[in-house]
């Protein structure tokens, strides 16, 4: 079984139960963020003498497969555009029944930005009167989409994007990111020759980096421009995936910038 190895600095913290109850995970696509939660929710459950998570224990392989009971995801309806207040209030009264089989109970939100206002109000009351053994984890590609009254009630761990074969988009989605924000066009126009006729499964990476780092690395003075610029990302990227004219899709995003 693989399984997601914690962050350096968190390892070093569940291994001395230190680990805080309340976190925003972002920095990273929305897959990348659900490894590291359910890595982080073994680190809570595992029942290993050694490092934590252990992997091979019982409950580090349930959390795993998504069978173990102290542990459940929380997400938005498909037929719904946000997290419903009913779902938050469910995870509310279901933390008070006591873990079935560990000493904590996980909570994982996927894609916590689609909380709407009274979610999150509904989610702070959870955060501030449930029981001690509860874990809330918020996953978060933009962690500024939050409350601040949320964000400041946990604690933040910022994925650095990529690594290994990745590492070369995120650095090119990072400078693209970087130009389309800055909106000068002319160098944005210099920078993207090389790759206008780019390979499809060459450039979708650098454009998923690119809207990663939007997201993320937005100045705060920027933020509905970051916003629009991440739509036409994400808009140019899933028209990529359905095998549009890539030349095309980069005149579309290069019009969106500035
Ligand atoms: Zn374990």
């Amino acid at each position: 079984m693989t399984q997601t190895a914690l962050p350096q600095a968190l390892a070093a913290r569940a291994q001395a139960g230190t680990l805080g109850h309340a976190w925003i995970l972002t920095g990273a696509a929305e897959e990348r963020l659900e490894e590291t939660a359910k890595a982080l929710a073994a680190a809570f459950l595992c029942q290993g003498d050694g490092p934590r998570p252990c992997g091979g224990c019982k409950a580090c392989r349930k959390v795993d497969r998504d069978i173990h009971p102290d542990f459940q995801w929380v997400e938005k309806p498909a037929d719904k555009r946000e997290i419903l207040v009913s779902q938050v209030r469910a995870m509310r009264s279901d933390v008070y029944i006591r873990p079935n089989e560990g000493r904590r109970k996980v909570y994982a939100l996927k894609n916590a930005w689609q909380m709407n206002e009274e979610a999150q109000n509904a989610f702070l009351k959870v955060l501030e009167e449930g029981p001690a053994y509860g874990v809330f984890l918020l996953l978060s590609e933009n962690h500024l989409a939050l409350l601040p009254t949320v964000r400041s009630r946990c604690e933040l761990l910022r994925l650095t994007p990529g690594g290994g074969e990745d590492a070369q988009a995120a650095q090119l989605g990072g400078e693209l990111a970087e130009r389309l924000l800055a909106g000068d066009r002319w160098e944005l126009l210099r920078w993207c020759v090389p790759f206008e006729k780019g390979k499809r499964e060459e450039v979708l990476p650098i454009w998923q980096a690119a809207r990663q780092a939007v997201l993320t690395r937005g100045p705060s003075g920027q933020m509905a421009q970051a916003a629009a610029l991440a739509q036409v990302l994400g808009e140019v990227i899933a028209a990529g995936e359905r095998n549009g004219n890539m030349g095309a899709l980069w005149g579309r995003l290069l019009a969106a910038a500035g």
